[in-house]
């Protein structure tokens, strides 16, 4: 599946550009009291559902920015402007 994504700097590119930076599940568990089954569920437990989610991605042959949208995982299709660039 082919889509484009907008990055806030370069524009509207191919999805190509970029890399998945998975979900945005919010802040993390930090360090402090961190278990073992608290970290793997922060870092490889991953939803992924059918429909609209907010997800990091990196415009790693651009700009290098990271930035949050939000996508429809049925279409592909970048659903509302880029919420933030890191
Ligand atoms: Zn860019």
């Amino acid at each position: 599946m082919s889509f484009t994504l907008t990055c806030p700097i370069c524009g509207e590119r191919d999805q190509s550009e970029f890399r998945f930076g998975n979900e945005d599940q919010g802040p993390g568990p930090g360090h402090e009291g961190l278990t073992r089954e608290v970290y793997v569920n922060e870092v490889l437990m991953r939803e992924t559902q059918a429909g609209s989610q907010k997800e990091w991605w990196c415009h790693s042959y651009g700009c290098g920015a990271w930035i949050t949208i939000w996508r429809d995982t049925l279409t592909g299709r970048q659903t509302d402007e880029p919420e933030a660039v890191k």
